[in-house]
């Protein structure tokens, strides 16, 4: 069955996408090599660029999966908290870094939408390529603003839509066909990469996006387009 959510109901979604990720942790990071040619690596260095991790600050790295981000900015010296809803995901980080030897990372089940941390708890919270895998969105980012304190930054790096002329249909063609090919070939699991190119298309455009950041609450919203929008960096701050 594909995997494409058209038909499912919102409550089960967060019940499918809990089975992706479980089913792709093992190969996740090879994935993302091979998906992207090795252009996630630049994404991730430039979005932590922007972040600007500072030592000390406490920095929520939320969805943060097997750790690509957390590790990046890990070597500022942050306290970093990686959250993720999928324990897979997290086992594949915790591993990654005992391997490269990166201490002082606390690694967290959270659901995105519902957190435990108390109000205020945070100075920067961060999320790549996470955010469109959340059901209830308008939630997660009402969650980001209560544990941020005052002044605290909130980035989110996330797939969008491309307004390079001609450049959206070559990626669609690629995404459409090739991904759930890559995703057979190298992890068994065609369907999981159908629903996550799916996840990308039905995801709010740049200016929609930044909208619904406003709304919860965040000022000086702002996004930064790579590749045209291909990918962006959203980011606001809460006062
Ligand atoms: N941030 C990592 C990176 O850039 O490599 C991982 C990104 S991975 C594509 C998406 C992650 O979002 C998965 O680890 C998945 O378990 C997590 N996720 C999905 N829904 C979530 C939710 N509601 N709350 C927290 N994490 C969630």
């Amino acid at each position: 069955v594909p995997f494409g959510y058209a038909d499912i109901d919102p409550s089960e979604k967060t019940a499918r996408v809990g089975d992706v990720f479980k089913n792709v942790a093992a190969k996740y990071d090879l994935m993302n090599d091979a998906m992207s040619g090795g252009m996630h690596r630049l994404w991730k260095d430039r979005f932590v660029r922007r972040v600007k991790p500072r030592a000390g600050e406490r920095i929520l790295d939320m969805a943060g999966g097997t750790g690509d981000i957390a590790f990046r900015m890990a070597a500022s010296g942050a306290q970093v908290t990686v959250a993720d809803i999928n324990a897979a995901m997290l086992a594949v980080g915790m591993d990654r870094a005992v391997k490269r030897r990166i201490d002082g990372l606390v690694w967290t089940e959270a659901n995105a939408e519902t957190l435990v941390f108390p109000d205020r708890h945070f100075d920067a919270y961060t999320i790549a390529f996470g955010i469109r895998n959340v059901t209830d969105i308008p939630a997660a980012l009402k969650e980001a603003h209560r544990v941020l304190v005052r002044g605290g930054r909130f980035f989110v790096l996330e797939f969008s839509t491309t307004v390079w002329p001609g450049f959206g249909k070559v990626y669609d063609a690629y995404s459409h066909k090739m991904v759930p090919q890559l995703g057979k070939l190298l992890a068994n699991d065609e369907a999981s990469y159908r629903y996550l190119i799916e996840s990308i298309r039905r995801f709010p455009d740049m200016p929609t996006f930044k909208a619904m950041i406003d709304d919860a609450g965040f000022v000086r919203t702002s996004v930064e387009p790579i590749m045209g929008g291909l990918v962006a960096i959203h980011s606001g701050w809460k006062i």
